[in-house]
């Protein structure tokens, strides 16, 4: 699928609403990582060498239709500026006379900053008058959040029916990346699916399974997979009601040709805690008194040697409990693994979705994947094969 960017478009003279997700950790009123302060940097940059201003349009917390003192998006001034190096004004609201006021007296070269859009409830309802009012201090809507894509908001989807609309540069490579990884990748592709439980990623390898040509499954979730096979788990998390799901997943992985990867050997411990003394036993044979909380050395040769004979990696959530040392052994080597291959060419890895950033962060080899998204709830409806309404909106 193609979808508009910013090189469709004339930004010459032209006030372009950029949505942006500007949701940053703060403490009081200091923010705490600027992380995604700095991925809008390029678009604001481009809007501003196309001959535009940009007039940046976010939501910041759950302030569900009010105004709440402490969701204000003005903390966020001070590090814009300073990240950008730009004069950063700010408009109190999202819509009205003082925004066409801000906008008006906003110089080449400034970023506007308008208040949190979801202080109004026309936002999450996506009404069409709230969104005829927020078009109307915007010549073009610029739609660069793709973590907020999943939802049919008026910031992200009902702005499109008032101006033209195009991706941004960190949308743009969002869905480039992800492209890469699903929709058209060089195959054979390879899914890494870990974390706590099956019945959350239900939806997610339902689809993988039709996609890609083998699943690695990992995590807590790997343990509803050996008890389904009969296998003691012991003190183990594990979703005992999903045995059948689980059996069904792999008579229908079998169907699409998709090899599941299970773990064969475990690192065991008998309590959830930082270097609880553990060790390393088959994956059929978990004692009834300990539980299951990494993969082992001989799994984890088995997933590298998948990833050395894949082309493409997608990766959601981490293979063991890789809060607690040791228990991040299995997560850390795999995905040293996977960026080794990735520097070296032979693989293009794609990661994103909750605790995996996390997880990718902590083991040091995150910034060494061709992609890691940010987006959260986003990238995990993606992954579970679901149309994004705000990308909707910008396909071609
Ligand atoms: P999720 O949010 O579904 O991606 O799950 C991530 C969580 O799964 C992390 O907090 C991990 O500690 C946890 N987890 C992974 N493997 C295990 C395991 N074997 N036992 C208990 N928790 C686990």
């Amino acid at each position: 699928m193609t979808h508009r960017s910013l090189a469709d478009i004339d930004l010459s003279g032209k006030n372009t609403l950029i949505r942006v997700d500007l949701n940053v950790p703060v403490d009081g009123s200091r923010v705490t990582d600027d992380t995604r302060i700095r991925r809008i940097l390029p678009t604001v940059e481009a809007v501003i060498a196309g001959g535009g201003k940009p007039v940046l349009l976010a939501h910041f917390g759950r302030p569900k239709g009010q105004r709440v003192a402490d969701m204000s998006l003005s903390v966020v001034v001070d590090a814009l500026a300073a990240a950008s190096g730009r004069t950063v004004r700010f408009a109190e609201d999202c819509i009205g006379e003082a925004v066409a006021a801000a906008v008006a007296a906003l110089g080449q070269g400034e970023i506007l900053l308008l208040e949190n859009t979801r202080y109004h409830a026309g936002e999450e309802k996506n009404d069409p008058e709230f969104a005829g009012t927020l078009a109307a201090n915007g010549d073009v809507f610029v739609s660069d959040a793709f973590s907020a894509a999943h939802r049919a908001h008026a910031s992200t989807v009902g702005l499109a029916d008032h101006l033209p609309t195009v991706a941004g540069l960190g949308m743009d490579a969002e869905l480039t990346a992800l492209g890469k990884a699903l929709s058209a990748p060089e195959r054979p592709v390879v899914a890494v699916v870990g974390g706590a439980k099956v019945s959350t990623k239900l939806d997610l390898i339902g689809n993988l399974l039709e996609k890609v040509d083998a699943v690695v499954i990992g995590g807590g979730m790997a343990n509803t997979f050996l008890a389904a096979q009969g296998h003691a788990v012991g003190t183990s998390l594990c979703e005992h009601d999903m045995l059948d799901t689980a059996r069904d997943i792999m008579t229908r992985a079998k169907a699409a040709n998709c090899d599941i990867i299970l773990p064969t050997d475990v690192v065991v411990a008998e309590t959830f805690a930082a270097n609880a003394p553990n060790r390393t036993v088959p994956a059929t044979a978990c004692p009834d008194d300990m539980m299951i909380l990494d993969a082992g050395p001989k799994s984890v040769a088995a997933i590298i040697r998948c990833f050395e004979a894949s082309k493409t990696l997608v990766w959601n959530g981490p293979l063991g409990a890789f809060e607690i040392e040791p228990f991040d052994g299995a997560t850390n080597a795999a995905a040293a693994a996977a960026a080794g291959l990735t520097a070296s060419g032979a693989l293009l890895s794609v990661a994103g979705g909750g605790d995996t950033v996390a997880a990718l962060n902590a083991s040091g080899s995150g910034d060494k994947f061709s992609y890691v998204s940010t987006a959260g709830g986003a990238f995990l409806e993606w992954l579970e094969g679901k149309a994004l309404p705000g990308v909707a909106v910008l396909e071609a």
